[in-house]
């Protein structure tokens, strides 16, 4: 046996145990992967035909990891490469082909919404849930039923619930996926309430029959049928008789179960027997990292100093990122110039300055920092110190010692901290920003988010 291969198992074991990944990612990722080949220099790892789709994922997720834990393991550096399985194309073909018959069965599905073209960015534990039901939705053992995504408006809720439709579709082409939101849904429970007789068995047992005999259900925006009587008991039967069924059920909100009130007890015990996962406002690399795909599709028409103006100024919400993003494509094609950043400034005004008379004090430096590292208030006033959350907790002590009148006194008394440890925090910082260019890019774009709020 080879180096590697003869200590694969403990390569694959040291990835699992050491970057902490997540059990599900751990299923629906590492277990599959198996060792396929290895020169002097470099190692190609298979994983299964039915990963075709997200190979560039993988790779981008475990190529480093997996070189790390070679390296360590052996004392040898080795580059990685992931394959796919084509041993069996015939098999594939077969799929191929009920998959272009089976299209307009599940038609409620839009096309251009997968996972690949989804940034995982900071959500991984997200987009890991949902590829685990994708991979296993519609099966005996489907993972995590309901799967719940919740999360703020234009964070990539309704893209991840198609993502899985769509992978769905795919691989498994003679399930039965139906995609509806909330809001449709309800108008199909009261038109077949109108329109039915008196007692309106006829069309209420269409639109049962509709609803109760899909393999997969994915219900988006599920928050708009809160108060709608008939509709939210509706729904409940529906999602009981599929549930019993073993059938799969996706939902998506805008808050965790625990947070719509009016609704019943009964929907926040189903709805917390799966798994729930929230989707994450966008850091600053995965903001970044979904114009520049935005760009490559349009053919890098915008140039980087513009996207990153964009990062910069527009940070909670991925629709408006895009739409931002849209504004100037729509200008570049009437523009015989290229587009300069003063072009977009003041094309995206509306969009980028809305209140511009904000006052800058600790609560907005704390919002900022906050939703840039993605950690919690709590978590910043807490006694914690790993590096997470201490190295936020010494910029928001930088930013307020900059940017606000408050003295160090009283910047360490709304931090818990004293004065003493918020001067030598802020010292930290300064010789971060000088010894680091990458981290004084950092600040100054953080600085240029809050100074522009
Ligand atoms: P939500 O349903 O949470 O309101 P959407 O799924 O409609 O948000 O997302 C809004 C837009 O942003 C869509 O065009 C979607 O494709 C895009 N988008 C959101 N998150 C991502 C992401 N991580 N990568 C690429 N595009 C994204
Ligand atoms: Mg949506």
């Amino acid at each position: 046996m080879k180096p590697v291969e003869e200590k694969w198992e403990i390569i694959k074991n040291s990835v699992i145990t050491e970057y902490d990944i997540s059990p599900i990612a751990v299923k629906t990722w590492i277990d599959p992967m198996e060792y396929y080949s290895e020169t002097d220099d470099s190692v190609t790892i298979m994983l299964p035909n039915n990963k075709a789709k997200i190979l560039d994922l993988i790779t981008d997720k475990y190529k480093d990891i997996f070189i790390i834990a070679i390296s360590e393991t052996l004392n040898n550096d080795y580059d990685v490469n992931f394959i796919v399985d084509d041993v069996k194309p015939q098999e594939n073909e077969v799929i191929q082909n009920n998959f272009q018959e089976n299209e307009s069965s599940n038609s409620s599905l839009i096309k251009k919404y997968t996972f690949d073209n989804f940034v995982t960015g900071n959500n991984s534990f997200a987009v890991s849930a949902c590829l685990a039901v994708a991979e296993t939705a519609g099966t005996d053992n489907n993972a995590y039923n309901p799967l719940y995504i919740y999360g703020g408006s234009g964070l990539g809720k309704t893209h991840l619930m198609h993502a899985i439709g769509n992978y769905l579709n795919e691989h498994n082409p003679s399930l039965k996926i139906l995609y509806v939101n909330s809001e449709n849904f309800t108008n199909e429970v009261i038109k077949s309430i109108r329109s039915g007789k008196k007692d309106n068995t006829e069309s209420m047992t269409i639109l049962r029959e509709k609803y109760r005999n899909v393999d997969v259900l994915l219900i988006d925006d599920i928050q708009f049928i809160i108060g709608k009587d008939a509709t939210q008991e509706e729904f409940f039967h529906t999602f009981n008789s599929l549930y019993e069924n073993g059938k799969s059920i996706i939902i998506s909100s805008d808050k965790h179960p625990k947070y719509m009130e009016i609704l019943d007890e009964r929907y926040l015990t189903r709805f917390q027997m799966g798994l729930q996962v929230d989707v994450q406002p966008p850091n600053y690399e995965t903001r970044k990292a979904i114009l520049i795909q935005l760009n490559q599709k349009h053919g890098d028409k915008i140039s980087d100093e513009i996207l990153t103006y964009i990062t910069d100024n527009i940070s909670s919400n991925i629709r408006e990122l895009e739409g931002a993003y849209n504004k100037l494509i729509a200008l570049s094609k009437i523009s015989s110039n290229e587009i300069t950043l003063e072009m977009a400034k003041n094309s995206l005004k509306d969009i980028i300055n809305p209140n511009k008379n904000k006052v800058i004090n600790f609560d907005v430096i704390m919002e900022e920092v906050t939703k840039h590292y993605n950690v919690s208030v709590n978590d910043i006033l807490s006694n914690k110190r790993n590096k997470e959350i201490a190295i936020p907790r010494q910029i928001i002590m930088y930013l307020c010692d900059k940017l606000t009148e408050d003295t160090k006194s009283s910047i360490g008394s709304k931090l818990n901290r004293d004065h003493s440890t918020v001067i030598s925090n802020i010292n930290k910082v300064k010789e971060m920003i000088e010894n680091d260019p990458s981290f004084e890019k950092n600040i100054d774009s953080l600085i240029k988010i809050i100074t522009s709020l």
